[in-house]
């Protein structure tokens, strides 16, 4: 099969995440998508960041009626912090016959070259970058390999570059805020994470 890899702290998990994922899946890009939830950096305290076996739970909660995607505990297993390349190759050493590829937005790409080992991540992996801004007029929904959305120096042969993709205009860091405001970000939340945060009282101040 064809696995994208699609990476983040997902403190907590929304809809832009699932949506995106299962986008790119309908494209034909990858056969499935696994979110790959990020464990706790040991060198980074970041007290705003839930446990990562909650944020796991969070994230299997919010891809059970997608078929086609899997929140992925896989990094929870290696060594922290925990690099992208290493994650790569040990994928592909655990899950031979599958092929990875790695999903990530644009504004990750504009840093990617600074990313360890970023030239042997882009030898061996067919890497998709997604707009982070919807476009007005968004012409088909095709990839388009032609137009990186940045000056990067690296070679781009083995990228696709997303026309357009389903951007909510939401962040984990809002849902937190407004969570801790007692706001109702229930437009933002697959139901039963949101009963899950409110059974834990996640993210209350
Ligand atoms: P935070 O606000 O805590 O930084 P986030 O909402 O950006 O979190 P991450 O856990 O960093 O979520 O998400 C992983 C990836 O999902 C990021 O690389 C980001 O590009 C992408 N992403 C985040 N929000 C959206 C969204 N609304 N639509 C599409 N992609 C998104």
């Amino acid at each position: 099969m064809k696995i994208g890899i699609f990476g983040g702290t997902f403190n907590p998990i929304h809809l832009g995440h699932t949506a995106l994922a299962s986008y790119i899946c309908n494209l034909g890009l990858v056969d499935e998508v696994w979110l790959m939830v990020s464990p706790q950096n040991p060198f980074k305290q970041d007290h705003q960041l839930l446990d990562e076996a909650v944020r796991l739970r969070l994230a299997t909660l919010a891809v059970r009626d997608f078929p086609r995607l899997r929140a992925s505990d896989f990094e929870f297993h290696l060594p922290r912090p925990s690099y992208t390349y290493v994650t790569l190759q040990e994928l592909s050493r655990a899950y031979p016959d599958d092929a990875f590829s790695l999903i990530i937005g644009a504004d990750n790409w504009d840093a990617f070259p600074k990313w360890r080992n970023a030239d042997d991540i882009l030898a061996h992996y067919p890497i998709i970058v997604y707009p982070r801004e919807t476009s007005p007029n968004p012409s088909p929904l095709t990839p388009n390999p032609k137009t990186p959305p940045t000056n990067c120096q690296l070679p781009i042969v083995n990228c696709q570059f997303l026309n357009s993709a389903p951007l909510y205009p939401i962040s984990s860091t809002a849902i937190r805020t407004a969570i801790a405001a007692g706001d109702d970000v229930s437009p933002w939340l697959d139901p039963a994470v949101l009963d899950e945060i409110r059974r834990l009282r996640l993210y209350a101040q």
